[in-house]
């Protein structure tokens, strides 16, 4: 197993991390025994880093991973968990959840603690709430240990939260895809430079980078046997600041080819790179819109969020993941005005350095994706 150190700490971590988050279930319920073994194996492999939340599995993940860890020494894994503000209704809530979160977890302190996918309508809360005073009063008591936060949002949302704290670590979304998407390469640099350590999430696009169309597999295929999700997981782990790469790990295939990649872990080469950059220019060639999320286009005049409904758009004509689709639209509904809602001003169009027919984009990505609209 590939181990990472972080910086000066004194805190080694597996790069390849358990994300537990889409364990299988049978009516609700998780499917313990499939579960177990996975953990098992995955521990048993090297991998000591186990990654949860409260949200997840509609609260029963914390439990269920704090349980299937109690059977090995604490001192023998590193636990991560969130502060996840979905779920917390008030300060006053705020207060004790710690406590709650030990108990479910079978544990007296949590490794790493994260503030749960920050974006920029949180950081009221965090200063309204004073999360960081909170975060303090528990490390001091000895019940969490480093403190983190995980991201959804672009990068000067992600400047402006990297200094509002002295944080120990960062998790970000990264993948050779979306190396321009929300904080980007650019916001790993800076965490790169600061000394961060990086624990990545969705390094396959949330398994979209595990397969393609035939015809795009074969890039990989000709080069080497290796599996197409070993590609990613090799690009990411190939930045030195990445510490620990989170994989949802559902299916034992899945976990076995995981932990081969890791084992014995080998960088990118630049031949490989080329392969990888073939790729992506076959994906992107397919893309509905030319758009590079660089968001001149904004403010919209009615409020309109026009990359994120490009990005939807882009997200469905290169993977057709109508999961994904739909998770992402339903962030979106929150935070914009509708495609319907255009009135065609033209101002958008007029800023977009891509000379990108916006409203006319717009109104074919609302015939395209109709199913979105109703
Ligand atoms: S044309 Fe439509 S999308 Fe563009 S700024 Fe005007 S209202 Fe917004
Ligand atoms: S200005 Fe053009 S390229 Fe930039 S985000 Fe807007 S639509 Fe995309």
């Amino acid at each position: 197993m590939e181990y990472r150190k972080w910086y000066d700490r004194n805190l080694t971590t597996s790069l390849l991390g358990f994300g537990a988050m889409r364990f299988k279930t049978i009516d609700g319920e998780i499917d313990e025994e499939k579960a177990l073994a996975l953990i098992d194996y995955a521990y048993r492999h090297g991998v000591n880093y186990f990654d949860t939340a409260m949200p997840y599995t509609n609260g029963k993940n914390e439990p269920f991973l704090g349980k299937a860890l109690s059977r090995y020494p604490r001192d023998s894994f590193y636990l991560a968990t969130k502060f996840s503000f979905g779920v917390i209704n008030s300060r006053a809530e705020a207060e004790t959840i710690i406590n709650r979160q030990l108990e479910s977890l079978c544990t007296d302190y949590i490794d790493m603690y994260l503030l749960h996918a920050l974006n920029r309508n949180l950081i009221k809360k965090i200063e309204e709430w004073e999360v960081f005073a909170l975060l303090e009063k528990w490390r001091q008591a000895g019940k969490i240990r480093n403190i983190g936060f995980s991201f959804h949002d672009d990068y000067e949302t992600f400047m402006k939260i990297l200094d509002m704290y002295d944080w120990d670590f960062c998790q970000i979304q990264l993948n050779y895809m979306d190396t321009d998407f929300q904080q980007g390469l650019k916001g790993y640099y800076e965490l790169e430079k600061r000394h961060i350590p990086v624990v990545v999430m969705e390094p396959l696009k949330g398994g979209k980078l595990a397969r393609f169309r035939p015809d795009i597999e074969q890039v990989f295929r000709k080069h080497s046997d290796a599996s197409v999700a070993s590609w990613a997981f090799r690009w990411v782990g190939s930045l030195p600041g990445v510490k620990v790469i989170l994989s949802g790990m559902n299916e034992m295939e899945q976990l076995v080819d995981n932990i081969n990649t890791f084992s014995a872990f080998k960088p990118i080469t630049a031949k490989e790179n080329e392969k990888i950059e073939e790729v992506k220019a076959t994906l992107h060639a397919i893309k509905a819109v030319d758009c590079t999320a660089c968001r001149y286009c904004l403010p919209c005049t009615v409020n309109i969020d026009i990359p994120r409904f490009f990005h939807i758009y882009n997200t469905y004509a290169m993977y057709a993941d109508l999961d994904d689709i739909n998770w992402q639209f339903g962030i979106l509904k929150k935070n914009s005005a509708m495609i319907n809602e255009c009135i065609e001003c033209g101002k958008c169009a007029e800023a977009c350095p891509q000379r990108i027919a916006i409203p006319d984009q717009l109104k074919k990505m609302a015939e395209d994706l109709h199913f979105l609209f109703k």
